[in-house]
């Protein structure tokens, strides 16, 4: 399955942290799928990818994709931003408890941004004129 994709009209405000850990995550993205690591000694489902396992520090990790649908636990509208996240405000970040278990922080968009805590939502891809980032859109 391939997340929704949205198309944005500006370079992503900052760039990914490209490392051995992380590049088949964000080579992935740009195919459309959401990569977790899952622990092979003791199952964890963990983001962001690393190199040990946030629970037991082991390191037999493996990926596996995640669905994309997950449920805001909370969000927040920023209306005033620094940097290079200026440009885009205002916007809202949501931390979001994804179907997995896993709990991640990315923006929410469009209508996904006006949704109450407890909302059904889908990770998509948002193309920037540089590569791509993810955010949530709503589900329904
Ligand atoms: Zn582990």
């Amino acid at each position: 399955m391939s997340l929704p994709r949205l198309q944005s009209e500006m370079p992503r405000p900052c760039c990914p942290r490209v490392d051995e850990h992380t590049e088949l995550f964000w080579k992935t993205l740009e195919d459309g799928k959401f990569l977790l690591a899952v622990c092979g000694d003791c199952s964890t489902t963990q983001f962001p990818p690393r190199k040990h396992c946030s629970a037991c520090y082991g390191h037999n990790l493996d990926w596996t994709p995640a669905s994309g649908g997950g449920v805001i636990y909370a969000s927040t509208r920023v209306h005033a931003a620094g940097g290079p996240f200026a440009a885009m405000a205002p916007y809202t970040v949501g931390i979001i408890d994804l179907d997995e278990g896993v709990r991640i922080l990315t923006r929410l968009m469009h209508d996904a941004s006006s949704l109450p805590p407890g909302s059904r939502v889908n990770l998509a891809v948002i193309e920037h004129t540089d590569g791509p980032l993810f955010v949530a859109v709503n589900a329904a």
